[in-house]
């Protein structure tokens, strides 16, 4: 069950609320906060309710229910403890096209209340879509100890000034960015504090001072997949980013951490021919920064491993435009220590080769006796279609037919696999592992039999 989240003004509308009883009371209670025109249908009303009513802050309808009650009210709440009276005001709810909810009942809600992280004018609401209110009223509780009280304040001020900041700062992106720096600098202590005077003397202050910033680029390293292993850089740079360049090796678990109103470019490419595409990647990077847009391109693993940033960073610099480079973890490290393959082990390999199964057509040949060597764990990217190729060279320059290796398909992400064996049975295992993989070459890859543990459970 999916809901749609919204936030209604219920400011002098009116609201239905069958019931007068202790749970009615919470109910009623939030929808006179919320500035609600309370009608309330019950036989008797409790101590509360009747206070209520001769204070004037309800109406009381009375015990009978008829549906013409429901014509002129905006939603309806039932707080009953008598079933069957909420489901005929929920059945008539729904006759009439009116918002209802029945309290602890899912079946008979046509919206349902989220658990609130109250800030005054910011609100958060947490909603578990009906299936545990518990596990809502959890995460609320988690967030409320990460939300500074004083954000509600900082909120009523921003209120207050917003349409004036609007009319003194141009482009939707400026101002996003002038409240941004805002809420991060002295403005949010001042307020703190309770000193809204300052706190506005700081905000005035920076409006003078505000000037708009220049584009940049961030070439951002994504990981290889699990979204755990993105950099607190990577995560802030997707967060604060108004266009993100993103890759096929991007996992939809890291694109899912991407500010929600970013513009999102595929630039997507899998083994091929991707020439021109790349010029163009270059060109439109360039193109946006220019705009005065933070861009970043995020890139599978590391964007300086097998990965082209610096071919980017190069263009990048050429034009003057500002950039940043944020490593990754790099498809050679995450994957590995997913498929528990040490890259050095004592005794089985001192040293690591990170290399490329697709090399360019420049005519050179790899140092073949190099990579052949032992007590070295080599590690290809790019490479299974060229797994024939590179055992038979392997071999013949004197890495043994018997070496353990392991062909690493989707490492890192749930739907990780591992095939193990020896060099000379590579390519079968190469042409049978799904995309995009990794081929680990060594003595270490035989550790696996004693050290995999992800995606293990219960088999262990
Ligand atoms: N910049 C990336 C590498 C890009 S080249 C990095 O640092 O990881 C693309 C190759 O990386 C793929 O062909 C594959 O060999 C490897 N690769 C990337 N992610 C992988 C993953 N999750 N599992 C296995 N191999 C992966």
């Amino acid at each position: 069950m999916s809901h749609f989240p919204i936030f209604a003004d219920l400011r002098d509308r009116a609201v239905l609320l069958a019931g007068a009883g202790k749970v009615a009371e919470r109910k009623a209670q939030s929808l006179l906060d919320a500035g609600a025109k309370v009608r309330v249908v019950a036989k008797t009303l409790n101590f509360q309710f009747q206070k209520w009513a001769d204070e004037g802050e309800i109406i009381w309808l009375g015990g009978e229910f008829c549906e013409e009650q429901l014509d002129d009210v905006f939603l309806i709440t039932a707080a009953t403890s008598d079933h069957a009276f909420n489901r005929r005001i929920f059945d008539a709810a729904e006759a009439r096209g009116k918002l209802c909810n029945t309290v602890d009942t899912a079946n008979l809600c046509s919206f349902i209340v989220p658990a609130l992280v109250d800030r005054g004018p910011l609100k958060i609401a947490v909603s578990s879509g009906g299936t545990s209110p518990v596990l809502a009223r959890k995460w609320r509780q988690i967030i409320e100890t990460l939300v500074p009280l004083h954000t509600g304040r900082m909120a009523e001020i921003a209120g207050k000034w917003r349409s004036h900041i609007k009319s003194r700062i141009e482009g939707t992106e400026n101002r996003r960015r002038f409240w941004e720096n805002l809420f991060d600098s002295r403005f949010s202590a001042l307020t703190a504090q309770g000193d809204t005077e300052a706190a506005e003397t700081e905000l005035t202050a920076q409006l003078e001072n505000f000037a708009p910033t220049r584009g940049e680029v961030v070439l951002a390293g994504a990981g290889p997949g699990d979204a755990g292993l993105l950099t607190l850089h990577a995560l802030q740079a997707v967060q604060a980013a108004d266009a993100v360049f993103y890759d096929a090796l991007v996992s939809d678990g890291i694109m899912a951490m991407v500010r929600k109103d970013a513009e999102k470019i595929s630039v997507g490419k899998r083994a091929g021919l991707h020439h021109v595409q790349q010029e163009e990647t270059n060109r439109l990077l360039v193109e946006y920064a220019q705009k005065g847009l933070r861009v970043v391109r995020l890139k599978g693993g590391d964007p300086f491993v097998f990965g082209r940033g610096g071919e980017e960073a190069q263009v990048l610099k050429q034009a003057g435009i500002p950039y940043r480079i944020i490593p990754g973890i790099t498809a050679a490290l995450g994957a590995t220590a997913y498929a528990g393959i040490p890259l050095t082990h004592r005794g089985c390999a001192q040293s690591a080769l990170f290399v490329t199964g697709h090399s360019k057509h420049d005519g050179s040949e790899p140092d073949w006796r190099t990579l052949a060597l032992s007590k070295q764990t080599l590690v290809v990217y790019m490479g299974t279609l060229k797994a024939a190729e590179i055992t038979e060279k392997l071999i013949a320059h004197g890495r043994s037919a018997d070496t353990p290796v392991a062909v690493i398909s989707n490492g890192t992400l749930p739907e990780q696999s591992v095939l193990s064996g020896r060099l000379k049975n590579l390519p079968e295992l190469a042409e049978k592992a799904p995309r995009p993989a990794l081929m680990v070459i060594g003595e270490v890859a035989a550790l696996r039999e004693e050290l995999k543990w992800f995606g293990e459970r219960g088999r262990t």
